[in-house]
């Protein structure tokens, strides 16, 4: 393989995990990033939806994928594999919080390239999706494991920071010598400081500029060495954060009903009523019969679990419940709001959503709608309550990895008391405004406003002269 890309464009992709849009533009405008800012005023600042749930892990597919998560094989940060397709998950489960992070890369659909294969020579750090890197995936080995497992089961943020720095060395060292067409750079700690300390607090700060010093970095890195003029810069995020008050224990509560449950950390329930799989920890997927290997759409099951729905809707933890009534047809239900259903169609133009207010508007979008294609469907949500939610709901809601019915927490809330090791002030996963917005930052000229994370990676393709005939839920935004 040659890495002769003379004259090549190159694009760095840095992840500013869990980081708020919001936040990252008051530090611009305070002067505190001013690497980030000048990136912006070359090209141009967005706040974008990420894909739902919105929980590191699914929320990096988009742009490293170009696709909703759900349709590459991962519909949340921990899942049920109903159809027994894996062949290493205790109780048929996964949770890439633990060690099936192991897995991530081939739990992906193989036939989807990520941007790592598209352009090459490529390089991965501290990114959770990191197949197809040429020049290694940084933070992904055992010795990184062993290093990072310490702090992170102390809550030692500081300990994690100095793992994260470290990590961040070994990948520069490598971006000079190789001059990667890709690379991707996560930095985590403003997604753990988050959690720890709020979403707007001081250390999150410092791990803005943490994300500016790498930019900087590379800049200087590429200048020096005569590659800076290839050199562009985009900054995203895979999910926002918002504070949170009380965790509420769903596990617990469906034990309470008589149900017998199967969830993370207890996976060796045995002939389970239920299964339960919260990623976020703002959502969760509840697989009803899950004995049977392949899943019965929603009017097979009801009305034996209705009740439970009804019970369910109503607890002050839970926001909205999404019913897969069919696979085109997703039930959302709200406990004052009512009901709706967002229902997909498919034509030669690709497909429409519509939003039918069967009996209330929970979503609050202020009435039905009615054939929108992807990209209307996101200009209707993006000012509301919960931003892409019918293209969000409805890809989720599709897969056969999804549960039959899927929870998004209600504002100041999460949904795991139980067995969480990490105490937190702040959570993200819902389908909720302020977990789903995630900054952009492109150092281009745009041709038209980008939209979601999924844009990224036929954009990415169109700066990098690379053409592509993966069927990508996003639009390029350069053309
Ligand atoms: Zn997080």
């Amino acid at each position: 393989m040659t890495h002769d890309t003379t004259g090549a464009r190159r694009l760095l992709l840095v992840v500013a995990d869990g980081v708020r849009p919001d936040v990252l533009a008051e530090e611009m405008e305070a002067g505190r990033v001013p690497t980030l800012a000048a990136l912006r005023d070359r090209g141009s600042a967005h706040q974008i939806t990420s894909s739902f749930p919105s929980v590191t892990g699914p929320a990096y597919v988009p742009f490293l994928m170009g696709t909703h998560p759900a349709r590459v094989g991962m519909p949340g940060l921990r899942w049920f594999d109903r159809s027994r397709s894996l062949r290493w998950a205790t109780g048929q489960s996964r949770s890439y919080a633990g060690i099936d992070i192991w897995h991530v890369d081939r739990d992906l659909a193989p036939e989807v390239p990520t941007l790592l294969e598209y352009a090459r020579p490529s390089l991965a750090a501290l990114s959770m999706i990191g197949r197809g890197a040429t020049h290694g995936r940084i933070g992904r080995g055992i010795g990184w494991m062993f290093r990072a497992a310490p702090a992170h089961f102390r809550g030692d943020l500081l300990g994690w920071r100095r793992v994260e720095q470290h990590a961040v060395n070994v990948f520069f060292e490598r971006f000079a010598r190789i001059r990667p067409r890709m690379s991707v750079l996560g930095i985590l700690s403003g997604d753990k400081f988050a959690h720890k300390f709020g979403p707007r607090s001081a250390p999150v700060r410092t791990a803005i500029a943490d994300v500016d010093a790498a930019v900087a970095r590379a800049q200087r890195i590429a200048a020096r060495d005569g590659w800076g003029e290839s050199l562009h810069i985009w900054i995203t995020g895979d999910h926002g954060h918002d504070a949170i008050t009380q965790h509420d224990d769903l596990h617990g509560w469906l034990e309470g009903e008589g149900l017998r449950v199967r969830a993370h950390p207890r996976l060796t329930v045995k002939n389970p009523d239920v299964v339960l799989m919260v990623g976020g920890n703002a959502m969760a997927h509840l697989y009803f019969t899950p004995s049977e290997r392949s899943r019965r759409w929603w009017s097979n099951h009801a009305p034996a679990w209705d009740g439970l729905l009804d019970r369910l809707v109503s607890r002050p933890a839970i926001d909205l419940v999404a019913v897969n009534v069919s696979a085109d047809v997703v039930q959302v239900r709200h406990a004052g709001r009512g009901h709706a259903e967002v229902r997909r169609a498919h034509g030669a133009g690709g497909a429409r959503w519509s939003y039918v207010c069967t009996n209330g508007d929970p979503l609050e979008l202020g009435g039905s709608l009615h054939h929108l294609d992807a990209c209307t469907a996101w200009e209707v949500t993006a000012a509301g309550r919960y931003p892409d939610a019918l293209v969000q709901l409805s890809l989720l809601g599709a897969s056969a990895r999804s549960g039959d019915v899927l929870v998004s927490a209600a504002e100041g809330w999460d949904l795991r008391s139980r067995f969480e090791p990490v105490p937190h002030v702040s959570t993200h996963g819902a389908l909720l405004r302020d977990q789903m917005l995630v900054p952009l930052i492109v150092d281009t000229p745009i041709a038209r406003t980008p939209q979601r994370t999924t844009d990224i990676v036929p954009s990415a393709l169109d700066l990098l002269s690379i053409t592509a005939d993966t069927a990508f839920d996003g639009r390029s935004f350069l053309r």
